[in-house]
């Protein structure tokens, strides 16, 4: 792609600053790192943004009005190394891999990209001026230092997960602690006495580090050190919702970081068929779904979702459905299309039936950042992926809390002991460290959570409702002009114009 802007007057040529976003190929990543694209473009700067053939068909409509609108957003479309790296064909984003033991495989094919990207941005005019990388795209890194191409990381998980994360790893807490349960005062965070009335502690299995896990050695120490020689840090968050933790993480860290969230705010006021399209297409006629939202009480319907990744169990969904059922609430609930086993269908056909007034059930894709933005949404049952608590918040929309894995623990205490915005189910170990056919919570267990989150006459509910709209105004401000995310974006952009001592062809000057 070539976009240059003739300024005749001077009779000079300019390039747009140009930057390159490098996404993981997983819907948590891939969805924020868009609208991430978006915020740039709109702020004059050039993107391009890496995606392949399955993602790219995800997102079609997206990229479609995006062309429309004229954005400047280059997709560039890679071919992804399925059968290189041993995984099935079309298996290109984390959703799809189909076991767990293929995730190591999928690490191996994301790392084979590097070599396309690096031929695709090569000759690429105006030449980048910056990347932005993933995390976990650690490779990419190397791509960037070939092109003598700045690079920043982007942190798609909490602050309150990076930074504990990182100072664990600092003081090698994750070497020596035997006891994976035991919490641990977190280091360097001398007000938090005020916020939490005590030291604020963490045990190692909910601040497990990067890919801590045996046989991702490599790939952790390349995530660590791509992290530690990044020229700074992105990360989609923003400084009221983590105060503590995002200031602890800028003293340590050395570098420039700059909070930019909550990026799903951006597309607040696009139309709802854009707001519809976010991620993937949605497997339901959003039109019935959204007569049937529009239909219910203002915040009386609770919306259930564990994100893109967590898949339960039979026992589990049947467990959840009977809880939610003598709840009595009225329900908007997501099950995954791998998880519809026959059993799964056949139970929900009787479910469906018995509910049939006050529920709806969206098998396969939902569109949940419109859901949650809606006014007939009071209640979130999630398993506290990031961008999902960030929807919630930027919506004021209390939430119970049931962590899996990752980020998610903290995340879940973030919103029940520092934001109070919600109640949690109660689960204490990742999803790994349950057998495949345990049942970690209960029907009873579900019953009593929504109970007390949607319950119409309790204090403590009505406190919990308050609270999270106070968040939601101060997310909404953040991203608007002279809000702290606003500004940061402003000094992002500033970054990436300017290349010191070299003009934006990349010649020294
Ligand atoms: N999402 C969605 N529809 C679904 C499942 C997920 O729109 O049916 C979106 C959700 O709104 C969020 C992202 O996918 O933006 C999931 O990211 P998150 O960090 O919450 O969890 P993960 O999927 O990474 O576990």
């Amino acid at each position: 792609t070539t976009i240059i802007d003739d300024d005749s007057n001077n009779n000079t040529t300019t390039a747009p600053p140009h930057v390159v976003l490098v996404p993981l190929m997983a819907q948590g990543h891939t969805i924020p790192m868009l609208d991430m694209a978006r915020v740039l473009a709109e702020r004059d700067v050039l993107v391009s943004f890496i995606t392949t053939p399955v993602n790219s068909s995800r997102i079609k409509p997206i990229i479609a009005r995006v062309h429309e609108s004229k954005l400047p957003i280059n997709f560039i479309e890679l071919p992804f190394p399925c059968a290189e790296a041993g995984l099935p064909l079309g298996c290109e984003n984390f959703d799809l891999v189909p076991t767990l033991d293929l995730f190591v495989n999928f690490f191996h094919a994301i790392r084979l990209f590097a070599h396309r990207l690096e031929q695709s941005l090569k000759d690429l005019v105006p030449r980048p001026t910056c990347m932005i990388n993933d995390m976990s795209n650690p490779w990419a890194a190397n791509v960037a230092r070939s092109l003598n191409i700045r690079t920043l990381i982007f942190h798609g998980p909490s602050c309150i997960y990076i930074y504990c994360s990182y100072v664990f790893q600092q003081h090698k807490i994750y070497e020596t602690v035997t006891d994976e349960f035991e919490e641990i005062a977190v280091p360097g965070l001398a007000d938090n006495d005020d916020v939490v009335g005590q030291s604020f502690k963490v045990c190692k299995l909910h601040a497990p580090g990067w890919l801590n896990a045996p046989g991702f050695e490599k790939i952790r120490d390349d995530v660590l050190h791509a992290a530690e020689t990044a020229d700074g840090v992105v990360m989609n968050t923003f400084d009221d919702v983590e105060p503590m933790f995002v200031e602890a993480y800028k003293k340590v860290v050395g570098k420039d970081v700059w909070t930019v969230g909550p990026l799903c705010l951006y597309g607040k006021d696009d139309d709802l068929s854009a707001r519809i399209e976010r991620g993937n297409k949605a497997a339901v006629d959003s039109e019935k779904l959204f007569c049937w939202l529009d239909s219910m009480e203002e915040r009386s319907v609770l919306y259930v979702s564990f994100g893109s990744l967590t898949r339960m169990n039979v026992g589990q969904i049947l467990e959840i459905g009977s809880g939610l059922e003598a709840s009595g609430v009225p329900l908007l609930w997501v099950i995954k299309d791998v998880e519809k086993t026959p059993e799964v269908e056949d139970w929900l056909k009787g479910f469906e039936k018995r509910m049939s007034l006050r529920s709806f059930v969206i098998k396969g894709w939902a569109p949940q950042a419109a859901i949650l933005s809606h006014k007939a949404v009071g209640g979130f049952v999630s398993h506290c992926g990031w961008n999902s608590t960030l929807e919630a918040v930027s919506n004021g929309v209390p939430m119970i809390t049931w962590p899996q894995f990752a980020d998610q623990f903290l995340n879940g205490r973030l919103v029940v002991e520092l934001l109070r915005i919600g109640i949690d189910i109660g689960v204490k170990k990742p999803a790994l460290y349950y057998g495949e056919d345990e049942i970690p919570v209960r029907k009873d267990d579900v019953e009593r959570a929504v109970r007390s989150l949607m319950g119409s006459d309790g204090e403590e509910a009505e406190e919990r409702r308050i609270r999270a709209r106070e968040i939601k105004e101060k997310a909404i401000k953040a991203m608007e002009e002279g809000g702290s995310s606003y500004e940061n974006i402003t000094r992002l952009v500033e970054y990436i114009k300017h290349e010191p001592g070299k003009d934006v062809q990349g010649t020294e000057v």
